[in-house]
Parts: structure tokens; C-alpha cells; sequence
């Protein structure tokens, strides 16, 4: 980038979405609304980058750790080298942890720098990570915990109707789990835990997983880094995916090391950056990476892009909600399974200003 950086700024949205369940408890209280953080850097010259903070629940935190840890890394400066900048920055603000809250709020600038030299360069974001363009790639419905076994086979039943070739659970109970895969046909089926079972309890239902033909356990045990448990879940016979509440590259060769599936979140995990360093390790591992993205504004749109330097079994995560609005304009849906590539400049996300206007939440 040749122009210094002249603004950043965040803007909060907060955007109902509907699931046809009841809200089952992934999240700390009930989940019916999708907190974001926006992230805007416009430089010198007028244009614009747009980049993604990870917010569930904590969009007033992650907003203020990106005014006030990262903007002033950044804000007057000319950031020639992102990956260098991040590396610069992460040292920075290493004393208030290398998980959470300031790398998320990293993650957001970082994509946003992303997304203004790709477009000061009038490349796509695969152009500019230097991967293979692509016009689509594969998806899978990823549906919420309905803890109910009806809901399960009724969405799953759905979701390979209109064309996803995998479908993951979100499920606990032996029961809701099984509803799957007898609607499912030859469609794949995964199944994340969200770290709720103790080891014991993981090495138990073992069994109904391999009946079941599951492709991925996801996070099966607390804490999402006892990754030895996790490898030990392997050896006895079931592919582990794990990595969504993991942060950095560095934190990132251990799961590359343990598991199968590395899942790195392009909002939370340090950004594009950082994420890009993890699919260099995935591949020389020979592990295949499975991004977690259940985004719906610029996180979206870079998790796309980032498919450019993924193999063709990676899969993208397309949360199985209905949204009262996208954030983006011409945000792509899939289709038959598939999600379309924007194909730039930049990630390809233009916000949609009276979403903007309507679904922002003040504060800050
Ligand atoms: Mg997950």
C-alpha cells in the first residue's frame, strides 16, 4: 500500500436471525441475534478496506479493543507488509493474551488491510493471496442445536434436499443425533459438541458416531485444547475436528499436529494473515482444513476468499439460520451445495448502507 492509513472505524450490528428452534445453549444465554464488528479503514487516498472482528456477545469488547489496542497501530501509518505488520502488532499487545478478545479485534484490521490492497491492486482476494481463483466452492449446512430429534431430521432432511452434499449437528444427545443420517441419503454428516463432553463421555458414544459414518467429530471434550485427548479420540477410530477457539499460527502447528480437520476462524484466529500461515502448515502436514465461518458480513467473504489456498475437500460453513439481512450487498448464497466466489476487487463485500443503518448498535 503506498497511501498512509487515514481512519478506522467500527460499527456494531447486531441482526435477528430465525432457526425454527428454541435457542438450544451453544452460546452463554439464548442465541437469536448475530453480533458483529465492522471493521472500516479508509486511507489518504479515499479508499476503502472492510474487515471482520468475531463479536458474539462481546461486539462492545472486541469494538474497543479495536479502537484502542489496534487502530493506533495502524491509523497515519503505510503498511507495506500485512503479515510482518501482524506479526509487529500481535508482539505488541502479546501482555493482554494471545487468545480472545485482542486477537479477534487483530483479526478485523487485518482483514480489512487485506481487503484495501487487494482492491488498491484491483485483484480478488485469491489473486492477492496468490492461490488458485476459483468460481465456487463445496458447502455444508451447519445447523444449530434443536436438541429435539424431529427438528434434526426435519432441517437435515431439507438441507440435503436443496443440495448440500454434508450436514453438521450441533448435537449432545445420542437421540438427536441419530435422527440424521436415516434422512440424509448418502450426504456426509458431522457432529459438534461445542466442547461438552467430558473424555469418558466422548470414548461412549464412539459406537453411534462410527454407526453413524460421521466424518468429523468436532470439539468433542473440555478444554477445546486438551489436545491430547483429542489425538487419543483419533487412535481409537474417529477423525477429530477442532481449532474455532484457537488464535495464532504458533497455537495452531499443535492442532495442525493432533487432528485431522484444523479449523481456523478467519475473525477470530488473527486474520487473514495468520490464517493464510495455517493452511501453509495444513498442507505440508498433509491435514486438510475445514474453516470455521459462520459469518454473514466481511468473514464471510474472506473465508471464500481463502478457499483459493485450500484443497478440494475442504468445506465451507454455511450456518443454517435465516437472517433478517445480509450485511453485504449481493452477499453469494449457496446453490446445489455450493457458494459462488465474489471475484473482487478485494474480498467483495460492499455493505448494505440502510442494513447498516438499521441493524447498528450504539455504544461506542
Ligand atoms: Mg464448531
Amino acid at each position: 500500500m503506498t497511501a498512509p492509513v487515514r481512519s478506522v472505524d467500527t460499527i456494531r450490528l447486531s441482526i435477528p436471525f430465525e432457526d425454527g428452534g428454541r435457542g438450544e445453549g451453544i452460546t452463554p444465554s439464548r442465541w437469536h441475534r448475530f453480533d458483529m464488528v465492522l471493521v472500516r479503514i479508509e486511507d489518504a487516498d479515499g479508499m476503502v478496506g472492510w474487515g471482520e472482528a468475531f463479536g458474539y456477545f462481546c461486539s462492545t469488547a472486541v469494538a474497543a479493543a479495536v479502537d484502542e489496542l489496534i487502530a493506533p497501530q495502524v491509523t497515519g501509518r503505510v503498511i507495506e507488509d500485512i503479515p510482518a505488520w501482524n506479526l509487529a502488532t500481535q508482539k505488541a499487545i502479546h501482555l493482554f493474551g494471545r487468545y480472545g478478545i485482542g486477537i479477534f479485534a487483530l483479526s478485523g484490521v487485518d482483514i480489512a488491510l487485506w481487503d484495501l490492497q487487494a482492491k488498491r491492486e484491483g485483484k480478488s482476494l485469491a489473486e492477492a493471496l496468490g492461490g488458485r481463483s476459483r468460481a465456487s466452492v463445496p458447502a455444508y449446512a451447519s445447523l444449530v442445536r434443536y436438541g429435539d430429534p424431529e427438528l434434526v431430521a426435519r432441517y437435515a432432511a431439507e438441507a440435503v434436499m436443496q443440495g448440500f452434499g454434508h450436514v453438521k449437528l450441533h448435537e449432545i444427545a445420542a437421540q438427536p443425533i441419530a435422527a440424521a443420517r436415516p434422512v440424509m441419503g448418502n450426504a456426509g454428516l458431522m457432529v459438534d459438541v461445542n466442547c461438552n463432553w467430558s473424555v469418558d463421555e466422548a470414548q461412549a458414544m464412539l459406537p453411534l458416531l462410527r454407526q453413524h459414518e460421521v466424518l468429523w467429530l468436532e470439539e468433542p471434550v473440555f478444554p477445546p485444547e486438551d489436545y491430547a485427548s483429542l489425538a487419543e479420540l483419533e487412535r481409537q477410530g474417529i477423525a477429530v475436528g477442532a481449532g474455532e477457539n484457537a488464535c495464532t499460527q504458533f497455537e495452531f502447528r499443535r492442532i495442525v499436529d493432533a487432528i485431522a480437520y484444523p479449523q481456523p476462524s478467519v475473525t477470530k484466529v488473527g486474520g487473514i494473515s495468520v490464517f493464510r500461515e495455517i493452511a501453509a502448515d495444513a498442507a505440508a502436514s498433509g491435514k486438510t482444513i475445514m474453516p470455521h465461518s459462520p459469518y454473514f458480513g466481511p468473514g464471510y467473504f474472506a473465508t471464500l476468499g481463502l478457499f483459493s489456498l485450500l484443497p478440494e475437500e475442504s468445506l465451507f460453513e454455511f450456518l443454517y439460520v435465516h437472517p433478517k439481512a445480509w450485511a453485504g450487498r449481493s452477499t453469494p448464497m449457496p446453490d446445489g451445495g455450493r457458494v459462488p466466489v465474489p471475484a473482487g476487487p478485494g474480498l467483495g463485500f460492499e455493505p448494505d448502507a440502510d442494513v447498516l443503518a438499521r441493524y447498528a448498535t450504539g455504544g461506542r
